[in-house]
């Protein structure tokens, strides 16, 4: 199995950070966990294109985690000519695709009276999940536990198995029993994470807010710990570091976590094999 960071960046924008999205690729079955901003063009870069995809996995209805699901959409629609794409997200997952279509109906008028092959609207399933849901993707093993980003509910995390491994994908969230659940033993964990000692230094009231439904570091790594995951992968970095600061990111999380850490950048992967623990 392999995890690459499609997207480490948060709502604030970075020309070097797609917005938060992450690609599973176990075997041939290729899984989006969300779609923030450019996820579309990361997938290009992490070799995977929206018509390789087998399902589309939301964490929570957060703009900055959906996005480019409009994206992913058409681009699956136009270049499979209308094979099903299949969304699973938390309870309104539905009502936002509904919406996204409606708004992509001029698009898809035009695009149909102009193209012979094209015959009918894009084509999408999509499964609401309730925490302790559980279900396959192909041959990937997929389970959903809730997480804490009060006020936003509901959101959900996930927990993908394939062939003896184990990669914990957890959106926005505190620590909570959800995320423990999900990370348990898991070979990677991947978190996203703020600096809640240098956000405390930025002097904006919106900023400031961001600081109570959010894991810091420390939080990313003591969960890690705690649950005996073997790696700990950090994306949505707030506020972004430039590279020469990762050191001080790693010597935060490695006072509580002894396991391999990763600073997420866009197109960072790791590569998952059974043999190789
Ligand atoms: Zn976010
Ligand atoms: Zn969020």
């Amino acid at each position: 199995m392999e995890i690459i960071l499609t997207g480490t960046g948060s709502p604030i924008p970075d020309p070097n950070r797609a917005g938060p999205s992450t690609l599973v690729k176990a075997g041939n079955t290729h899984i989006l966990v969300d779609a923030g901003r450019g996820a579309v063009m990361r997938m290009a870069g992490a070799g995977s294109m929206p018509p390789l995809l087998s399902a589309v996995l939301i964490t929570h209805l957060h703009s900055d985690h959906v996005c480019a699901l409009n994206d992913v959409i058409t681009t699956h629609w136009v270049m499979t000519q209308g094979a099903t794409l299949s969304i699973y997200g938390p309870p309104g997952i539905a009502q936002f695709v509904e919406r996204q279509m409606f708004a992509l109906e001029p698009d898809v008028g035009y695009r149909i009276a102009h193209h012979d092959e094209l015959t009918a609207a894009p084509s999408v399933e999509v499964t609401e999940l309730e925490p302790g849901a559980s279900f396959a993707v192909n041959d990937v093993q997929v389970a959903v536990a809730a997480t804490e980003h009060a006020p936003v509910r509901p959101t959900i995390g996930f927990r993908l198995e394939h062939e003896g491994v184990v990669a914990a994908v957890v959106g926005d969230t505190l620590a909570c029993d959800g995320v423990d659940e999900l990370a348990r033993d898991a070979d990677v964990y991947v978190q996203t994470v703020i600096r809640d000692d240098l956000v405390k230094l930025i002097p904006n009231e919106m900023i400031q807010d961001i600081l109570d439904y959010h894991s810091s570091v420390v939080d990313a790594a003591q969960t890690a710990a705690r649950v005996g995951a073997r790696r700990l992968m950090l994306t949505h970095l707030v506020p972004a570091p430039m590279p020469e600061q990762y050191p001080e990111w790693k010597a935060i999380a490695a006072e509580y976590f002894d396991g391999e850490i990763v600073i997420g950048d866009d197109l960072t992967a790791v590569t998952l094999t059974a043999e190789s623990e």
